[in-house]
């Protein structure tokens, strides 16, 4: 089965609206939009899981054995005959220098590591579920806000929040035991530590009884976060100028973070961003990351990144990629953030790239040698030369002035060897000199009402379904949700 594919001529009307309406809730369409992403996730994972299968479970056992955790410029100052403990004074030292240069990668809040044997041992009856309605439900995992009620010295010692989010990672279809999608997730997740990237805090196993039909469960406890950027957008809140460029200046140095530790995340996609109201925003759901060999012409499968984000070197096949992957995904969702739109909407990979074409022209030998050689070149193509309108494109947009518009434009560069580094974005001058200058962290919106995407699809529907019996005169005045609206600020 195919996902479906929002009709573009209903993208432009809610571009339309998106600059009039600003904080209203936008209805049938935008419930649409939403299921058809949601349906396109879903055929999306379970494609990529098939593949992950395939291809890379071996490869996934002979990466079990992870190198600690570093910034490279340590990992290149480790000498291979050093004894462990100098090692290990190095690497503090390191550490000191590079907190003193007070760069942003690795300056993170520090929690004591939750010892070996504890990991995965520990009961789900350390937390209670709010109200047994989850707030975020994918293929692979339910997600539930929870509340800790375990041991205070084991929280404070650990650093877990009173409120947390919990993953139930889903072992229904899972021929092969637990999903190689959940190892991944625990395996690198585990390792981090950046305030741009969702913390991982524990894994917790529920004992099979009578309520979970005698099967044991695994959750993924998270630091919960109270809204995700998709749900953000589609409830048509509109940040202003100077708070998107702090959210994306965040994104990079979380992508940036995760590159120099050779780790791709390969799913960047608005869902996958989370923002609390302290400001924070965070790189989440590492389900399809992976980590990479530098320089080592590996080939990894294409088959990641959700259709919409998917980098045009990924529609075409190939297997020998980097990070300029998440650099186009993340292009895509600064786009969605300024306009309110999706940019490259398809069915499957011939009708995004086709997308891709259209907007920022065909790929050729001249603009990007050895494209002609990709496997899907000579299908994807098309016979009309398409030339760039992404100038065009954007200046619909009111909030898409020329600096950020070259930002944009360097972000969705087809030939990923040309496509701007994460490095060189966040030298930019849209973030060096373009007025107006990013927000801080404190003038971030506080946004009362907590937006998930699976909760606020739910509440779009029933508001679809009232509107419906309204229209058959079938109101009734018990259900109040109906006309309500959504304010934001
Ligand atoms: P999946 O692998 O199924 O996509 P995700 O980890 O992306 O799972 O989570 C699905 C959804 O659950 C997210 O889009 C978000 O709305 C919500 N969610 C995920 N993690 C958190 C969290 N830590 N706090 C609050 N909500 C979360
Ligand atoms: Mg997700």
């Amino acid at each position: 089965m195919e996902p479906k594919n929002d009709d573009p001529k209903k993208i432009n009307e809610k571009s339309q609206n998106t600059d009039n309406n600003k904080n209203n809730i936008k209805n049938i369409n935008e419930s649409n939009h939403l299921s058809n992403k949601m349906e396109q996730k879903e055929q999306e994972k379970i494609e990529n899981l098939n593949t992950l299968k395939k291809s890379e479970v071996n490869e996934e056992k002979n990466n079990i054995k992870l190198k600690p955790l570093a910034n490279k410029e340590n990992q290149e100052n480790n000498q291979e005959n050093k004894t462990k403990e100098e090692n290990e004074k190095n690497n503090e030292d390191n550490n000191n220098k590079e907190n003193n240069k007070k760069t942003d990668i690795q300056k993170n809040y520090y929690r004591k590591e939750i010892p070996v044997k504890d990991w995965g041992c520990r009961s789900i009856d350390e937390y209670d579920i709010f109200d047994n309605e989850p707030v975020g439900n994918g293929t692979y995992g339910t997600v539930f806000k929870a509340i800790y009620k375990g041991s205070e010295e084991y929280a404070k010692n650990y650093g877990i929040p009173k409120i947390v989010a919990l993953k139930k990672i889903k072992t229904v279809n899972e021929k092969e035991g637990f999903p190689i999608t959940a190892l991944r997730e625990i395996m690198i997740m585990k390792r981090l530590r950046h305030k741009n990237i969702l913390q991982l805090l524990e894994v917790v196993i529920s004992k099979p009884n009578e309520k979970n039909k005698f099967k044991s469960n695994a959750y993924l406890v998270f630091e919960y976060m109270e809204h995700d950027l998709c749900s953000i957008i589609c409830s048509n809140f509109s940040y202003e100028k100077s708070q998107i460029k702090y959210i994306l200046y965040e994104l990079l140095l979380g992508l940036q973070y995760l590159h120099k530790n050779n780790i791709l995340h390969r799913d960047i996609k608005t869902l996958n961003i989370l923002l609390n109201n302290k400001g924070e925003v965070k790189i989440g759901d590492f389900g399809l990351s992976r980590i990479f060999a530098e320089n080592a012409k590996r080939k990894y499968t294409n088959r990641v990144a959700t259709l919409y984000y998917r980098a045009p070197e990924l529609l075409l096949g190939d297997t020998i990629y980097g990070g300029e992957i998440d650099v186009w995904s993340l292009g895509c969702v600064f786009w969605e953030i300024l306009s309110g739109n999706c940019l490259f909407y398809g069915d499957n990979d011939k009708s995004v790239f086709l997308k891709i074409c259209q907007t920022c022209g065909n790929p050729n030998e001249s603009n990007w040698p050895g494209v002609s050689q990709l496997v899907n070149y000579k299908e994807f193509i098309p016979q009309k030369k398409y030339e760039n309108t992404l100038d065009k494109e954007a200046k619909k947009y009111s909030k898409i002035d020329d600096v950020t518009f070259d930002l944009l434009k360097k972000m969705l560069i087809l030939n990923p060897k040309e496509r701007i580094t994460i490095e060189q974005a966040l030298k930019h001058p849209y973030f060096t000199s373009h007025e107006p200058k990013m927000c801080k962290k404190e003038d971030m919106p506080k946004i009362e009402e907590e937006l998930h995407y699976y909760s606020y699809k739910k509440k779009m529907e029933q508001n679809k379904q009232q509107q419906q019996h309204i229209a058959k005169g079938e109101y009734s005045k018990k259900n109040k949700f109906l006309g309500k609206k959504r304010d934001h600020n």
